[in-house]
């Protein structure tokens, strides 16, 4: 008999918790985990999934104009918010149920309430009662940050976006990230004037320089304006609903909604870490070793909430590693080196490695090669977007050691070209592969 009533007790079922929930049972651990929210987390209810499900969406204006070029009769077409808002959600219903299922056949114990932690073996649940557990793991991930300015009530964050009940015509976006842009880019294809406001001088800080400049421009050519180094001032509503946003140094912005996407913090206030002695850094996330140790020998934290890498498949595997390593016998530290991402931008991004910047400041001397090219998709639509490719080569072992694309489809070419430069290959290994004519992809294999 053990001494806990539990094994693990997750707190959090998103993305990490419910990756180190499955895994600790399919491993025989006795395990139990509490959600305040919905069953899925972040990626599933409110980020992700939803998100690329409204570019999905928002693609197909383009796609609609572009199919005349394409000798499609295509009449006006409408957009009905409403209908797709509605599809989306019913899609997120579907992905909470196939996520509660999991747990359910994997034995693992679900409490619909919030919990904190009482001492290094003991959580509070909401409802008054409380368990025990030999380790916990704090899975609760990041929360939307809103500046402390007057009127910051009036805005809404990612965590509101997908419930919205109308299409704004004036869209306010603050924050220069990959969430700002890509809301961006969906509010635009959807018909609104979108202003971006930026407290800094540039768009997705730890992109590639030329790849954000690029992003940039053709923003600007589509229509999407930018109000850069512009601090927010004050939020006003008027009497009609609609809002004036003022930033210092500039004109009063009019807009019907305004969007702060300036950041996530790690969800860790009033969980109770102190009562197990749990440090925090300087930016509230939860201390954690390679093997995500806290500083309380039971308790683990994975994902956003330590603030590694504020990506899914990072939670997700840090969630397994955790797994593995408490009750797998199998211990195993995340790898953190080239980790691809992507900003589901107009047109996207997906990124690999060192940057060109990084890789001169690391390793001296690099090897450039870019593609500057208009996709013959793009050419026949009469579309006048470039695509760019970059890759950065290690000049003294011609090791690939960063790719940087901007252009249609570039996550999906990216994700597999990512396992060619985390398998550490060469420029020459590139050339050596034959084209897939016609492609955008083949341009990784023709860069001279
Ligand atoms: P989460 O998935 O956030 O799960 C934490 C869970 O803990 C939540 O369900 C929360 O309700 C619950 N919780 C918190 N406190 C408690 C408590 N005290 N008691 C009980 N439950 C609690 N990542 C990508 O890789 N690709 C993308 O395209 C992408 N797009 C995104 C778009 C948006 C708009 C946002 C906001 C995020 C996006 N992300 C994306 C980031 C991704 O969603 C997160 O990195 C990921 O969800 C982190 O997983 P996690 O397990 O750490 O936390």
């Amino acid at each position: 008999m053990s001494d806990y009533d539990y094994d693990l007790f997750v707190i959090g079922a998103g993305s990490g918790g419910v990756r180190a929930a499955r895994i600790s049972a399919a491993h025989g651990a006795k395990v139990a985990v509490a959600e305040e929210y919905r069953v899925g987390g972040t990626c599933v209810i409110r980020g992700c999934v939803p998100k690329k499900l409204l570019v999905y969406g928002a693609h197909f204006a383009e796609d609609l104009k572009d199919a005349r070029r394409f000798g499609w009769d295509v009449p006006e077409c409408g957009f009905n918010w409403k209908t797709l808002r509605d599809n989306v959600l019913a899609d997120v219903d579907r992905l909470n149920g196939i996520y509660q299922q999991t747990l359910d056949t994997n034995s693992v114990t679900t409490f619909h309430e919030r919990a904190t932690i009482a001492g290094p073996h003991e959580i509070a649940l909401a409802s008054g009662e409380k368990v025990t557990a030999r380790y916990i793991l704090v899975a609760t991930g990041a929360w939307p940050m809103v500046p402390d300015i007057e009127g910051a009530e009036h805005g809404i964050t990612s965590n509101e976006v997908f419930h919205i009940d109308e299409m704004p015509k004036r869209v306010v976006i603050a924050g220069g990230g990959y969430i700002a842009n890509e809301f961006a880019g969906i509010f635009h294809e959807f018909g609104a004037h979108v202003t971006i406001v930026n407290r800094s001088d540039t768009i997705l800080r730890g992109y590639d320089t030329q790849i954000r400049d690029r992003l940039l421009q053709i923003s600007m050519v589509k229509g999407i304006n930018f109000r850069f180094n512009a601090p927010f001032e004050k939020i006003e509503k008027n009497e009609d609903g609609t809002l004036c946003v003022r930033i210092k140094g500039g004109d009063p912005i009019a807009c019907d909604l305004l969007l702060f996407a300036t950041g996530r913090q790690p969800n860790s206030k009033g969980l109770g870490l102190e009562n197990a002695g749990v440090e925090l850094d300087d930016q509230g996330a939860i201390k954690v070793d390679e093997f995500s140790k806290t500083s309380c020998e039971s308790v683990y934290a994975v994902g956003d909430v330590t603030n590694r890498v504020q990506l899914t498949p990072v939670a997700i595997r840090e969630g397994h590693a955790f797994a593995d390593t408490v009750f797998g016998n199998n211990p195993r530290k995340v790898d953190y080196t080239n980790i691809p991402s992507a900003v589901f931008s107009h047109p996207p991004i997906g990124a690999v490695g060192m940057t060109e910047a990084e890789a001169r400041n690391k390793l001296g001397t690099v090897k450039v090669y870019t593609s500057d090219f208009r996709a013959m998709k793009n050419v026949l639509a009469n579309r006048n977007e470039r695509a760019l490719y970059k890759m950065i080569v290690d000049a003294a072992t011609d090791k690939v050691v960063g790719l940087h694309m901007i252009g249609p489809d570039a996550p999906e070419i990216l994700q597999a070209a990512a396992v060619a430069v985390k398998a550490g290959l060469t420029k020459q290994d590139f050339d050596d592969t034959v084209a897939l004519h016609p492609s955008m992809a083949e341009e990784l294999v023709l860069l001279k």
